[in-house]
């Protein structure tokens, strides 16, 4: 049986997706060519709480790839193989109100891409992640996502080989900044690993659980198990609050007010700290880059669950 609380949580998803459905704004991400072929009618929610319920809607276990959402997570591995410290020396904290795939604010005079989820600073962060090989190291963020997911990630190769060959400009972006010196060793083998890490497959339900183990500071709800140093689940949290949504990221904080991270695939991950994690999944997107119907479900959460982080209970 189902408590008072439990079928609130679940009427509230239902009433979201039903309101949402019929919403057909916004353009399948098509730049990266293999994800055009998703369909844009796809459109799944979750809630996973911090004591490990789960709450689902629509198609909650469709599989898409995870792209930006992996960059706070593979920030946190890099903090984890680092410590604050020296990863505060390669990549910083600041918004930039830039698109998420800007070249824009990368120049001579800044040593360090403003911040990890943008895409010169998440690629930055997956070239020093550790590893004796790429093999290695494409198995360390693969048990990273097994941490934060409670089960194994494959990813998908087709959208893999399509980033990988009309990447141009992520590839212009690594290459500026070797010749900045703002990362070094192998570009290619770094561009690999970003691509790789973008391409991991992941249902909303999959976000949701990630969300709730940031929410349970760091530590896997269902599993019981330790995603990441609780230390380091505040420097996660507090750029995805600030950058998580690029040039949406104060319009997201003053109306949703959660730390949160979209990606093209049409996935949204957002953390409502002690509480829940949220996962969305529409394919359509803003001319920004993020989901319609994920910024509308996530707007319609906090108001319905008075989550956003400044609302006095
Ligand atoms: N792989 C994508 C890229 O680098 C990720 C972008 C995103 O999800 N915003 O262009």
């Amino acid at each position: 049986r189902q408590s008072a609380e439990q079928l609130r949580i679940l009427s509230v998803l239902n009433d979201l997706h039903l309101k949402y459905k019929p919403l057909t704004d916004g353009k399948v991400a098509d730049y990266i060519p293999q994800l055009a072929k998703v369909s844009p009618d796809l459109f799944g929610i979750c809630i996973a709480t911090a004591d490990g319920q789960v709450f689902e809607v629509g198609d909650y276990d469709y599989l898409f790839t995870i792209q930006s959402i992996s960059k706070p997570f593979v920030y946190g591995l890099a903090l984890e193989d680092h410590g604050r410290e020296y990863v505060r020396t390669r990549v910083g904290v600041e918004p930039t109100g830039d698109a998420f795939n800007s070249i824009i604010k990368l120049d001579e005079r800044s040593k360090r891409p403003h911040n990890p989820l943008v895409n010169a600073g998440a690629i930055a962060m997956t070239s020093i992640i550790k590893g004796t090989d790429p093999t290695d190291k494409l198995n360390r963020i693969l048990d990273l996502f097994q941490r934060y997911t409670g089960h194994g990630i494959l990813a998908d190769m087709s959208v893999f080989m399509s980033e990988r060959t009309t990447g141009h400009r992520n590839r212009a972006i690594a290459h500026l900044m070797l010749n900045f010196g703002m990362i070094d060793g192998n570009v290619d083998e770094a561009l690999d690993l970003y691509f790789q890490q973008c391409s991991l497959m992941v249902s909303c339900r999959d976000l949701a659980v990630m969300g709730a183990t940031l929410a349970n500071h760091g530590v896997n709800p269902l599993t019981g198990k330790r995603a990441i140093p609780a230390e380091y689940v505040r420097d996660i949290l507090s750029v995805m609050f600030t950058c998580g949504l690029y040039d949406y990221a104060g319009e997201w904080a003053y109306r949703i007010g959660l730390p949160a991270k979209s990606g093209v695939g049409g996935g949204m991950l957002a953390v409502v700290p002690g509480r829940f994690g949220i996962g969305v999944f529409s394919p359509p997107l803003d001319e920004r880059g993020n989901s319609v119907r994920a910024i509308k479900v996530c707007e319609g959460i906090t108001e319905a669950f008075g989550a956003h982080i400044f609302d006095v209970a």
